[in-house]
């Protein structure tokens, strides 16, 4: 980190003390914008189901229909048949994140903290597991979702940190963990990228067609007795043992509640000074040969090391999807703004330079054509850190929120671990970072959106996610 970030970080912290006052004076709305990602575009037959009219009940309802939503859905339905789940989704399921985002569905490491044999074998363990449990929902309700798990690169693009990484995998070996480092000319015949000095692949990890995932899931969540209705934004959370949620044509009186609501959380007013939106552009090519064209002959994907990061991964149908990679592929907009506020122009200048990058890792990849391009909201936090707990006086309102980058697997494992809170049978998610855990606050408008700026703008930094 150079002096101007840490600069900037302690400037955050500083501002962090004008939340009281700012918080007031900058209210939200809650914007959403059309999902038009190449995975939204594979679910053409999708009906999204009516809106909730009425004022109903519940035991346990659900804001938001994302990987977070519906897993906590369908993983809380099976273990409480008889209690009633309502899931409140402001436009439609896979509407956000969920259904737009790289599609590399990832182990995670945090990267901050320094090596912990145990936790860190533990953390890859529950990832690993989730992205089991992902094909074991698939293949047990035999849902038409294009996934694929033959692996995945973390690409270094110096020596230096190539030699570094290297040093990493083994200890990855060392504590268990499958992934094997992949020398220069290995990668070269494997996975050609100009630039690459070696990877970590991961065996276990891959892509993941989220709009197909979720959307799919509907008519088992259903099955399994879950309300979900669609089209119906959460205006109001009125606290209490028993929380009243107001939506345009309706209420609910729930006795638990789930925020599930990632880069949307603070238009509820939760998590202001946790997590905020970055507006992330991703492309996918019109499709191609791999092997042929690219030299991508194994292995489902990559993200690199670099400071705007660059992901992309193939399809089973041959597109390369493709994010980051440059300045102006990720924008934070004044007071968490939640939907991609350019033009038509601006969205093409955006994946033009993005699709420079990708061409200059995948020369053969020049002259392929953009078939898709959209953007989509992450929810970050300051850190890194993903946050996972239940909070409110009377303990009842649960939440995962902050996944940054890795919310594919991640945010699917959260139904697993808010049902286990829920229960109170959680120990086993006791030791991972995410459990109950603290932050690092962001300081509150107008100093966020300037510590923003600075940090792109001036440092020519961006988040890594
Ligand atoms: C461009 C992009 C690329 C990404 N790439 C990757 C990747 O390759 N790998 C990876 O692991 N992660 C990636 N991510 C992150 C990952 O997609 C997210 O972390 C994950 O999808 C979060 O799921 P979620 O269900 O918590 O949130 P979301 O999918 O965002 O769902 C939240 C839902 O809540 C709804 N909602 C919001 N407010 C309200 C309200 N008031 N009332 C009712 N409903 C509401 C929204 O409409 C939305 O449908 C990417 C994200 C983006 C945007």
């Amino acid at each position: 980190m150079n002096l101007l970030s840490r600069g900037l970080l302690a400037s955050a912290n500083l501002a962090s003390l004008a939340w009281p006052i700012a918080g007031r004076i900058f209210t939200e709305k809650l914007e959403i914008d059309e999902n038009r990602s190449v995975w939204a575009a594979s679910t053409p037959n999708y009906q999204p189901g009516p809106p909730l009219a009425g004022d109903t009940t519940a035991d346990l309802a659900i804001i938001g229909g994302g990987f977070t939503g519906t897993s906590t859905a369908y993983h809380f339905s099976r273990r409480y048949p008889e209690k009633r789940v309502v899931l409140l989704e402001a436009a439609s399921l896979a509407n956000g994140a969920s259904g737009r985002n790289g599609g590399m569905l990832l182990n995670w490491l945090p990267y901050d903290l320094p090596p912990n044999p145990e936790r860190d074998a533990l953390i890859y363990a529950t990832t690993n597991a989730g992205i089991d449990t992902i094909e074991a929902i698939i293949r047990r309700h035999n849902l038409p979702v294009s996934y694929r798990r033959d692996g995945t690169l973390s690409v270094f693009t110096s020596a230096r940190r190539a030699e570094q990484a290297h040093a990493k995998a083994e200890y990855r070996r060392g504590i268990g963990l499958p992934t094997q480092f992949i020398d220069r000319a290995a990668l070269s015949a494997a996975f050609q990228l100009e630039g690459a000095y070696g990877a970590i692949l991961d065996p276990n990890s891959g892509q993941l067609n989220g709009a197909q995932y979720v959307r799919c899931q509907r008519p088992v969540l259903v099955e399994q007795g879950v309300e979900i209705y669609e089209g119906t934004p959460v205006l109001k959370v009125e606290e209490g043992e028993t929380i009243l949620l107001t939506t345009p044509s309706g209420t609910v009186r729930a006795k638990a509640i789930v925020l599930a609501t990632n880069g949307y959380t603070s238009k509820l007013g939760y998590f202001r000074d946790a997590v905020f939106p970055l507006i992330s552009h991703v492309f996918a090519t019109a499709p191609l040969d791999p092997a042929q064209q690219l030299g991508w002959r194994q292995w489902a994907g990559f993200y690199d090391d670099m400071d705007r990061i660059s992901y992309s991964s193939v399809t089973r149908e041959g597109q390369v999807i493709f994010g980051g990679g440059s300045l102006t592929g990720s924008t934070y907009y004044f007071n968490n703004g939640t939907r991609f506020r350019g033009d038509e122009a601006q969205a093409a200048r955006i994946s033009a330079s993005m699709a420079q990058r990708f061409q200059r890792y995948a020369p053969g990849g020049r002259g392929v054509p953009v078939a898709q391009r959209w953007s989509g909201t992450l929810g970050l936090t300051l850190r890194r850190n993903i946050l996972m707990g239940v909070r409110g006086e009377a303990r009842n309102i649960f939440y995962a929120v902050g996944y940054n980058g890795h919310g594919v697997t991640l945010a699917n494992v959260a139904g697993q671990v808010l049902t286990d809170m829920y229960s109170g049978d959680d120990e086993k998610w006791r030791g991972l970072p995410f459990y109950q855990a603290d932050y690092t606050p962001v300081p509150p408008e107008p100093f966020r959106w300037i510590g923003y700026e600075m940090f792109t703008k001036m440092a020519g930094h961006l988040p890594r996610y």
